[in-house]
């Protein structure tokens, strides 16, 4: 899947932000709420900026809310309600009222950039994640996100494979699903 490239950041940025910020349970445990916000949600960041900045306290609060909302997307995707899914990202780009800009920094080409009139931290990256998950949506790739299936996990992917057959977040769930599928094929009736 490239929708382009910067689009794909994005995406891993929403991605991260559920993943590092909603609690839940993950890889068979329970994941609490971080006790370290801001580490947290720069973790979030960096799972699709890689060099992203540290983010501070009240950001990391902003985006801990917007992890939840965007979270819905993923949720109603998994469950095949992808008007729902559609619906939560029209009031997302609402809410964080997208504008599209064109950027160039960092020695990249001219690109475009969906932020936010506040010119916060947190109220762009809702605004570019709205955007990111609203190019996916209107796209052939529209089933490509989801929830891991493996058992008490609930965290998020895009799947960017070829043939879009990725169930789990990561790779010690998919080891989980095929450890215990192994352990029932094996045992004496
Ligand atoms: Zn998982």
């Amino acid at each position: 899947m490239d929708f382009n490239s910067h689009n794909d950041g994005v995406v891993l940025v929403a991605v991260g932000l559920v993943n590092a910020l909603t609690p839940g349970e993950r890889r068979g445990r329970p994941f609490p709420v971080p006790a370290d916000l801001p580490a947290a949600a720069t973790e979030g960041l960096r799972n699709g900026y890689p060099n992203h900045r540290e983010v501070g306290e009240s950001d990391a609060g902003e985006l801990a809310e917007v992890a939840e909302r965007l979270r819905v997307v993923f949720e109603a995707v998994s469950s095949g309600d992808v008007d729902t899914a559609a619906g939560q990202v029209n009031r997302l780009l609402d809410e964080s009222r997208a504008r599209p800009r064109l950027d160039r920094h960092d020695g990249e080409p001219w690109h475009l950039h969906f932020h936010g009139p506040g010119g916060t931290l947190a109220g762009d990256w809702a605004a570019s994640c709205a955007t990111g998950l609203a190019i996916v949506l209107g796209s052939e790739f529209h089933d490509r996100l989801g929830v891991c299936t493996a058992p008490h996990c609930d965290r998020v992917y895009v799947d960017v494979s070829r043939n879009g057959t990725r169930r789990f977040c990561s790779t010690p769930c998919q080891n989980r699903v095929k450890t215990a599928a192994f352990r029932a094929r094996t045992r004496t009736p």
